[in-house]
């Protein structure tokens, strides 16, 4: 672009967006259209065959996501971006753009329940295996990387486990042997984490999460090369066809403003509940990145900036009583997703987590009495209470 680069919490209002291209529009405009007209067929001609710029169809490209895709690749520290109709659109067309039958997926240990879902569809149907590492040591990614393995994909802030992977020691690893790192970022949001200034090759998001940050949208997004996202939107985003409406990106657009605002609180109150539950004699564990008694607390201190907005914590007593606790709750939501305004609590083992058989969920490190809080941005002290009036009633 050739401008001086600014600061995180200007980037995301300003980048990517010149209101001069858009009839000096303030706010990016909503180009809500399928298609887009040629003023004669051979610009048509040169449009199709790559020789002129210019949108052919929203499938292929779109003015409004055009910018959203711009503004992440700039808050991600990418070359450039894509979006999705859906993190797990985003997840798939990377994982399939990658592979290819015969491949190996090394993983991290422990992913989000329909990536799991897909990794075990990819082997079924595509014969593309996967492994899952701790990947803590470099002797130990040495030994589990095999010939075929294609890339190496890791959650970190792991959910719902909160364990962390140190993103700089795989990508040491990895870059050497030329295997691309994909990290999926969702947990952390670019405001906390950038895995791409780390070595690492692709992020992922699902924007579903802090990216929008008001619960009213479901979509991805995939920064990483200029070359690898063009192959990724030229063949497994075009032909497979999950890309985000026009509106959705509009509705991000507008959502991302407040990100590191937003981000602020979600971790500040995230804390404060940490500290309140740490001390509670009806919680047996809780996992935060912010704990320094957090087995991976190095990490985290490494490569995040803050410790996010969630928070995992074991319950004293069995899976009825997680539920328990979650039926007292009255200002706390029970709901999936994450990142939104309101406080919510699920319960991954038969939530989210529900596909992966009990015995993975085991080796991933958690069991039916953990409970994964969403921290909002509600006043942390209701929050306590809400939490506390629950707590005496189990
Ligand atoms: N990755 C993570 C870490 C998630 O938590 C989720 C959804 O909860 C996804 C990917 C999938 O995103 P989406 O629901 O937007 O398809």
């Amino acid at each position: 672009m050739g401008k001086k680069k600014s600061r995180f919490e200007t980037e995301v209002i300003h980048s990517g967006y010149k209101a001069d291209e858009h009839q000096d529009s303030l706010v990016p405009p909503l180009y809500q259209t399928s298609t887009f007209t040629f003023a004669n067929a051979e610009q048509g001609e040169r449009r199709f065959a790559g020789q002129e710029e210019g949108f052919i169809y929203s499938r292929l490209g779109n003015p409004t996501v055009k910018i959203l895709e711009d503004r992440i690749a700039v808050l991600e520290q990418g070359e450039a971006g894509l979006a999705f109709s859906s993190g797990m659109a985003a997840v798939s067309a990377v994982l399939v753009a990658l592979t290819k039958t015969g491949d190996h997926i090394l993983c991290s240990q422990g992913v989000y329940g329909c990536t799991f879902g897909l990794l075990e569809l990819l082997k079924e149907k595509y014969g593309i295996d996967h492994d899952f590492s701790l990947m803590n040591s470099a002797d130990l990614l040495e030994q589990e990387i095999r010939p075929n393995t294609a890339c190496i994909y890791i959650e970190t802030p792991i959910n719902p486990t909160m364990k962390l992977v140190d993103l700089g020691l795989v990508a040491r690893v990895a870059n050497e042997k030329g295997i691309p790192v994909v990290v999926d970022n969702t947990f952390c949001s670019p405001y906390i984490q950038t895995p791409l200034t780390l070595g690492c090759d692709v992020v992922i998001h699902s924007a579903t999460k802090y990216i929008c940050g008001h619960g009213d949208v479901i979509a991805g997004l995939v920064i990483g090369k200029k070359e690898f996202i063009r192959q990724v939107s030229k063949t497994t985003q075009k032909d497979i066809g999950g890309i985000i409406s026009p509106f959705d990106a509009w509705l991000l657009l507008r959502g991302m403003k407040t990100l590191p605002l937003r981000m602020d609180r979600h971790c500040e109150n995230a804390s404060e509940l940490f500290r309140f539950l740490k001390d509670h004699p009806k919680i047996e564990t809780v996992y935060f990145p912010g704990d320094p008694e957090h087995q991976d607390f190095s990490i985290a201190k490494k490569q995040m900036k803050q410790p996010g907005g969630l928070i995992s914590f074991t319950i004293r007593g069995t899976k009825e009583t997680a539920q328990q606790l979650m039926n007292q709750l009255q200002l706390i939501k029970i709901a999936v997703s994450l990142g939104d305004a309101e406080t919510l609590i699920q319960h991954p083992a038969t939530m989210t987590h529900a596909v992966v058989p009990e015995e993975e969920r085991r080796k991933m490190g958690f069991d039916d009495t953990l409970l994964r809080l969403s921290v909002g941005l509600e006043s942390w002290e209701d929050l306590q209470e809400d939490l506390e009036q629950a707590l005496d009633k189990i």
